[in-house]
């Protein structure tokens, strides 16, 4: 094989390499995306469900004033009672409305306790849901750093991997070199193996000539149809 043709195959597989490392990089940066949404989604969700638990307290607290208020108004009617001269009628619609009163107060005390017992559950259900959402974050967090790990190794690689193609393709008649940037801008393999006295890229048959050009690996010799340098042996 000639000399520029065992660059260029070396050139071809840096530059197959290449690819691969690139397209495991933008598998990475999805996986990190996913990542990122799940965290996104497990923290709306516990927010929501903190709104959740925060209007069931305030629930809860607005029926207990409410309580206090019924209560403060019966207490004053009964004061007005006991401590003033006032009609015998006033004094009897006083008495209905602390009966009135005194019946709504019952209920919404009781719905008050319930509310609050029911707070407090939730707070404690809360705090179990807290340290799950933590606990699933974590891991999250786990495998996101070992993303970024392979990500950082990959990328590491990649550069290596240019440093040896710039060293290479420096090795290259500049003629060479520029027919085979201008056949990767188009094609992901600019050589191509000659197989069945045919191209292996494009596929259509080569003339007697160009194969037998190819077997005796003196010379660089490129595809009549495609263009795509042709090596004799599969490697
Ligand atoms: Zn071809």
């Amino acid at each position: 094989m000639s000399d520029p043709l065992v660059i260029l195959v070396n050139l071809g597989r840096i530059d197959g390499q290449l690819r691969s490392i690139e397209g495991k990089l933008r598998d990475l940066a999805r996986e990190l995306d996913a990542l990122g949404k799940r965290k996104a989604v497990e923290l709306d969700a516990f927010q929501r469900r903190k709104d959740e638990h925060e209007q069931l307290r305030r629930r809860a607290h607005r029926t207990a004033t409410e309580v206090d208020e019924l209560d403060g108004r019966v207490r004053g009617y009964q004061a007005k009672l006991d401590t003033e001269i006032i009609s015998y009628k006033e004094m009897g619609s006083l008495r209905e409305q602390i009966i009135i009163l005194s019946s709504q107060i019952d209920a919404l005390a009781e719905e008050s306790l319930g509310l609050m017992e029911e707070a407090e559950q939730d707070s404690q259900t809360l705090d179990e849901e807290r340290r799950q959402l933590e606990q699933r974050l974590a891991r999250l967090e786990q495998e996101e750093r070992k993303v970024q790990e392979r990500r950082h190794a990959l990328e590491d690689e990649r550069v290596a991997q240019l440093e040896e193609r710039n060293e290479v393709a420096a090795q290259l008649p500049t003629h060479l070199l520029d027919h085979y940037e201008r056949l990767r801008e188009q094609l992901a393999d600019p050589l191509a193996a000659v197989e069945a006295q045919s191209c292996g890229g494009c596929h259509l048959r080569l003339s007697e000539t160009t194969v037998e050009r190819v077997r005796s690996e003196r010379e660089v010799v490129t595809c009549e149809n495609c263009s795509r340098f042709l090596y004799w042996s599969a490697r």
